[in-house]
């Protein structure tokens, strides 16, 4: 028996509240630094060996920009945040990641049945909320925003987690669950006949978000892609799910409003989902939908402010819905999207399987 078994655990609050050091009494996320110590064991925690970090698309696309580029410095980057703030939690864009790795020890007082130690797990709450201590980082892989590290982190009983399937590599599992809650929303409001359009719908959860609509609205509907990355836009295209594949900066308002109307024979469109990883995109969600319609923002680049008030400005009565994380069963309706579309399945093991 190892020296850490043989102490007692101590016990540990309900939401996490016992590892927040900066400022005493507030919830993990909104906290700004963790305890990220492993030697004392609690008795609500499951303890992770990390082998790879899922960085949230809109935080690893700040921090190259902000390293011009340089991946080293990227690595260096989050060693430095989770150094200073005991979590991956980015400081500009206030979001995470999510991360894959196995069961190092489970507390007497989760509750998970059937995981055992040694069990391949990927969590499925953000980084910004994780303690999480990194000894070092191997590799940056920039397509899927992923980092090989050396750490160790814990998630609290009760934290959703998904453990990783057989039949798929574990970096496109990590990849598809790191955007799980994205397409499952999807399934709730696409119906037949509708109009969806996707903002960002050449990058991971656009993909999911376009092939799912593409279900729910069936023959009569139609599926509106706009992309700024030509190469991804291709990729959408090949598809084949999408009516139209328009290669457009998100952020151009007018431009967007135009083609999506342009691509919908001259009316606006009843849902628009926005997966874009940059700022300054909410009033090209906004603008295409019709009254009564919903704008759905999955992006964590979304701001609250300009698309609450960017709506009200242009008189448009549309449900704004912010882009929950998590919705019950979105692991599993995820993968198995994944799994029953042979095409997608085999872009996305290119794109984020290796
Ligand atoms: P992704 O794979 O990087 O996809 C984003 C796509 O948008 C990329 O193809 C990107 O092109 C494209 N894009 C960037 N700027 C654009 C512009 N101005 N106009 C049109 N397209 C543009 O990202 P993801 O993993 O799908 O994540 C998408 C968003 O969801 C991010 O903001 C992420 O933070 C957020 N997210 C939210 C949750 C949640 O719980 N709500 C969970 C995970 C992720 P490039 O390749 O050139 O950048």
């Amino acid at each position: 028996m190892s020296p850490l078994q043989e102490r007692p655990e101590r016990k540990g609050q309900r939401f996490g509240v016992h590892r927040v050091l900066e400022p005493i009494g507030v919830l993990p996320q909104p906290a700004l630094r963790l305890d990220n110590r492993f030697d004392a064991r609690w008795d609500n925690e499951i303890v992770i060996e990390v082998e790879t970090l899922n960085i949230d698309a809109a935080s690893f696309h700040q921090m190259e920009g902000a390293c011009e580029g340089d991946l080293d410095r990227v690595g260096a980057m989050v060693m430095e945040t989770v150094r200073m703030r005991g979590k991956q939690h980015n400081t500009v864009t206030d979001s995470g990641g999510m991360l894959l790795g196995s069961v190092a020890h489970i507390g007497a007082m989760v509750q998970a049945p059937g995981l055992t130690v040694g069990a391949r797990i990927a969590t499925l709450v953000s980084l910004s909320l994780t303690p999480l201590a990194i000894e070092r980082v191997h590799r940056l892989r920039r397509a899927s925003a992923q980092i090989d590290v050396r750490g160790t982190a814990a998630i609290v009983s009760g934290a959703p987690f998904a453990e990783l399937p057989s039949d798929l590599p574990e970096r496109l599992s990590l990849a598809v669950f790191d955007v799980a809650g994205a397409p499952i929303q999807v399934s709730r409001r696409a119906r037949i006949g509708d109009a969806v359009s996707i903002l960002g719908a050449g990058g991971k959860s656009g993909i999911l978000c376009a092939v799912e609509a593409r279900r729910c609205v069936g023959s009569t509907g139609r599926v509106i892609g706009i992309e700024a990355h030509r190469p991804y836009a291709d990729d959408l295209r090949a598809l084949g799910v999408c009516d139209a594949v328009i290669d457009q900066d998100a952020t151009d308002a007018l431009a967007v409003y135009e083609s999506v109307l342009g691509a919908n024979g001259g009316r606006e469109v009843d849902l628009a989902i926005c997966c874009v990883n940059v700022q300054s995109a909410e009033m090209a969600t906004i603008l295409p939908v019709r009254d009564g319609g919903c704008a759905y923002f999955f992006s964590m680049s979304t701001s609250f402010t300009r698309a609450a008030l960017g709506a009200e400005g242009v008189g448009k009565d549309v449900e704004l819905i912010i882009g929950n994380g998590y919705a019950r069963t979105h692991a599993a309706y995820a993968l198995e999207l994944v799994r029953s579309e042979s095409a997608l399945r085999a872009l996305f093991e290119r794109r984020y399987g290796g």
